[in-house]
């Protein structure tokens, strides 16, 4: 057990404050951002809005100015919607990136703060451990066995150790990571200063990971786009050959090319993408990499850590097994006690403030070995002894492979070694025991009897931890481990999370397997393991040393039925999680230390701890749980599949009004009709319903089904499942309905106008009604409530607004060439509009009955 320090190093903050006023943030500076007037202006970037405005100042120069100037308006309002997004995304994904931020721990006004490590400043000291990434350049004040990865400034990927008392070994570089050990650092310089800055402009180049569906559906609009000019070509050429006038026609086959072509389609696949990371982090996932979102919804297994994860990482002791017999501890006042207590505490390091009276505000540290603290705290006088008459001169630390930890210890001028992990390890090594204040022999049958015990306390969902010393023939390396005598076990109770259980059986309804992997006893794992429904017979668990005795096809044929994986080391995830993926599974993993993330990374979707996880864990990681908890993983997952499904909401949206207006106009120039929209009218369809409704069916909430389905093939495309012939199918009746529409009026002996203005409130309105059947795929518009998503009434509302307005508003008529439409007029707007979103809705709600 450590002891707070009396002299704090470090700055105030008073004086953190003046230096980096001084010297500037700790932040590498990388290339300039696009600012929010090139964002503007990227919106023209696009060639057919070139040719539509040449068109139009052409025709405006020949004499339709009003025309012209109208259509210069659509085209900015519209870049100005387009502005309104991109720079949204762009603030919350520049938001995400400063949450993504690394931190680290430093004295400030004599206390340990965790601050953005971007407000690190000269003088500054940080505590650095195995896994933090080293925050800017400085030296090594303390710390023992400190190895660094300079692999990133000098390319040889061995580690380096440091040496606090050598003047040449002390340096540490910003960007390079700590691999073992712990040490105070001090920052001597920062930001472009570091020599990590020095190569700054080499890290710019690296790219920005792109979304493969964003890139598909890159793939698709260029294809969509030959299609678009082709058939606008034929519009317009068949016009011209009709007589038409040659200007006016080429002005209606641009703006039908404007309006058709689905430009927005890549880019509002990253908006939603942006809005639903934005989603997620209110339910605590923070998503570093874009892609990993349509990936989460594919996830088809979910292999978590167990304590702090699945388990609350509250650590009570609960059974002490000491002198062959679980005991209670008050009448055990005899050397066999205190050695348990010298074992578990002084080979122990968390900080213990003897000042505090509150012990749970004066202990810091690992819940595992707070726990073990807390046991002998009723013992004050004794434990202020020891650890005030003890000094730790050596060390070796716990990690999660060895499962143990050994310190050395000067006590009056004699050495003397403790240790304490996972019983099975520490008794392999003990060859005495003590037993009634005699030091006998571990014999064969005493080795069965103590495992007996902690078979047993194990199955009682107990984490046991043994406790065993020697003060002879003390080397300073791991045979220090040899030869010890074996004192007792803790076992501390570690319940489980409440909402873990609810969480389980969500993944089980959507088709996920949770699994559960832990370095702790197989019997305490099952045991946690059955009560939260991860598992229900013995044979769902596999340990470690089974692990290694498999080879990696064996481990594949056996891994789909495991439910358990228990004592394992973090080089066996990485084989589980190939041996999950080899069976076709898309496969969540989390982890925290540092050993965890070439597991993390190999994973489809690799998760770290928020609050336990050390930094290049979370830098491998395509995703942090702010609060560590498995039900955090379910929501993500849940998310991660609404927006997928909204993706292909908006695309069939998007797609069908597109074909519809595309067909409205090539069917009439086929069947030899007049026109039946002008140039300004198909752009305004176009403002009118593109826009905003795509935008609102992305923040659609979830189907209320969304988890009671399998996973998606990873493989599947977008337009898997019948998209395409839905998209084809409705896009065809869109356009057929507008266009009855227009020959009804001129069946009635309506002119031109007004017949043109029946087409462009029919083909407005049906878009309007299809939006609300985009959706769901499987239920009909009478089952889905209205007002979920406020978003889109709101959005249809104004859509509508705009419609009224330019029909019935005297200035707007002129410019649109509209008249106003009468109430039977409107029947037949609404006939044809609603005709098709009815009859489907009728043939899905009795579908689904
Ligand atoms: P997970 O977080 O993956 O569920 P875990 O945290 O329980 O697993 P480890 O921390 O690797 O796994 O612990 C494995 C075993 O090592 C424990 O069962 C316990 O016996 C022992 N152990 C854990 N922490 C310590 C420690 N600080 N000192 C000594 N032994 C420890």
């Amino acid at each position: 057990m450590i002891q707070e320090k009396t002299i704090v190093p470090g700055l105030t903050t008073r004086e953190a404050e003046k230096r980096m006023k001084n010297f500037g943030l700790n932040e590498i500076q990388h290339k300039k951002k696009a600012s929010p007037i090139m964002i503007f202006l990227s919106q023209f970037n696009d060639f057919m809005v070139w040719v539509l405005l040449g068109a139009t100042i052409i025709s405006g120069i020949m004499g339709d100015t009003a025309d012209a100037i109208t259509i210069i308006i659509i085209v900015i309002v519209n870049a100005i919607l387009g502005f309104v997004q991109e720079f949204r995304t762009e603030k919350s994904l520049e938001a995400l990136k400063n949450l993504a931020a690394p931190t680290c721990k430093v004295f400030r006004d004599g206390g340990l703060k965790v601050i953005n490590s971007a407000y690190l400043t000269i003088g500054d000291v940080v505590v650095l451990e195995a896994g933090d990434r080293i925050p800017a350049d400085g030296e090594f004040l303390e710390g023992s066995s400190i190895m660094v990865d300079e692999s990133l400034l000098t390319g040889e990927s061995v580690g380096v150790s440091k040496d606090t008392n050598k003047k040449e070994k002390r340096s540490g570089y910003m960007g390079t990571t700590m691999l073992k050990g712990k040490g105070l650092f001090t920052v001597t310089s920062i930001g472009m200063d570091t020599e990590m800055g020095k190569i700054a402009n080499l890290l710019d180049n690296i790219k920005e990971e792109k979304s493969p569906l964003k890139e598909r559906l890159e793939s698709l609009g260029k294809i969509l786009v030959v299609l678009c000019l082709v058939i606008c070509a034929v519009v317009t050429i068949l016009g011209i050959i009709r007589g038409n006038d040659i200007t006016e026609m080429f002005l209606l086959g641009v703006s039908l090319a404007v309006a058709a072509i689905p430009e927005g389609l890549a880019a509002i696949v990253t908006v939603s993408l942006a809005l639903g990371v934005s989603r997620m982090l209110k339910r605590n996932a923070l998503v570093r990499k874009l892609p990993a979102v349509e990936t989460l919804g594919c996830t088809s297994v979910i292999c978590s850590d167990k304590t702090g994860t699945l388990t609350q990482n509250k650590m009570t002791v609960k059974e002490v097994y000491l002198n062959g017999k679980i005991c209670e501890l008050d009448k055990e006042k005899l050397t066999d006690y205190t050695m348990l207590m010298k074992s578990l505490v002084l080979c122990n390091d968390c900080n213990y403030d003897f000042n505090v009276k509150n012990i749970d505000k004066a202990l810091h540290g690992d819940p595992t070995e707070t726990a073990l603290v807390k046991l002998f705290f009723k013992d004050t006088n004794l434990l202020k002894a020891f650890v005030e008459k003890s000094e730790r001169v050596y060390d070796i630390p716990f990690d999660s492979t060895r499962k143990m930890m050994s310190v050395i210890m000067r006590e009056n001028g004699k050495e003397c070694c403790y240790v304490k992990g996972a019983p099975e390890r520490v008794i392999e090594k003990c060859s005495y025991i003590l037993e009634n204040n005699k030091i006998k022999p571990l014999t064969y049958q005493k080795k069965k009897q103590v495992a007996s015990f902690i078979e047993a306390m194990s199955s009682r969902a107990l984490r046991c931890i043994a406790g065993a010393y020697k003060d002879e023939n003390l080397t300073r390396s791991e045979k220090l481990e040899d030869g010890l005598i074996f004192i007792g076990v803790a076992g501390s109770i570690d319940p489980p999370r409440a909402e873990a259980r609810d969480a389980v059986l969500r993944c089980k309804l959507a088709g996920i397997k949770p699994v559960m992997i832990t370095g702790d006893h197989k019997n305490t794992a099952l045991a946690i393991a059955k009560s939260l429904n991860i598992c229900n017979n013995d044979d769902q668990v596999v340990t470690g040393e089974d692990i290694e005795s498999m080879t990696d096809d064996e481990l594949k044929k056996k891994v789909e039925k495991i439910r358990v994986f228990a004592r394992v080391s973090p080089d066996h995830k990485l084989r589980i999680v190939r041996a999950f993926k080899r069976n076709n599974n898309v496969v969540a993993m989390t982890g925290d230390g540092v050993n965890d993330a070439p597991a993390i990374k190999e994973a489809d979707i690799g998760i770290s701890m928020g609050i336990s996880g050390t930094d290049v864990t979370k830098e491998a990681s395509s995703m942090i749980l702010m609060d560590d908890n498995f039900a955090t993983i379910v929501s993500a997952v849940e998310e991660g599949r609404v927006i997928y499904d909204n993706i292909r909401k908006f695309i069939r949206y998007l797609l069908s009004c597109n074909l519809g207006e595309v067909l409205t106009m090539f069917l009439a120039s086929l069947l030899t009709l007049p026109n039946p929209l002008s140039p300004i009218q198909i752009l305004f369809v176009n403002l009118a319903t593109d826009g905003l409704p795509a935008i609102a069916l992305g923040v659609d909430p979830a189907d209320k089904d969304i988890m009671r389905q399998a996973p998606r093939d990873r493989k599947e495309g977008i337009f898997a499942r019948g998209l395409t012939e839905k998209i084809l199918v409705r896009g065809s009746l869109i356009g057929i309905c507008t266009l009855l529409s227009f020959m009804v009026g001129r069946y009635y002996g309506m002119n031109l106008e007004t017949c043109r203005t029946l087409t462009l409130a029919t083909l407005v309105m049906s878009q309007l009604f299809h939006v609300f059947e985009c959706r769901s795929e499987r239920h009909s518009i009478f089952e889905i409530k209205l007002f979920t998503n406020l978003y889109l009434v709101g959005a249809v509302s104004f859509s509508i607004i705009m419609l009224a307005a330019i029909l019935y508003i005297p200035f707007l008529q002129g410019i649109f060439h509209t008249v106003p439409l009468m109430i039977n007029q409107w029947m037949i707007v609404l006939f044809f509009s609603g005709i098709i979103a009815f009859i489907n809705s009728i043939y899905l709600f009795i579908k689904t009955k």
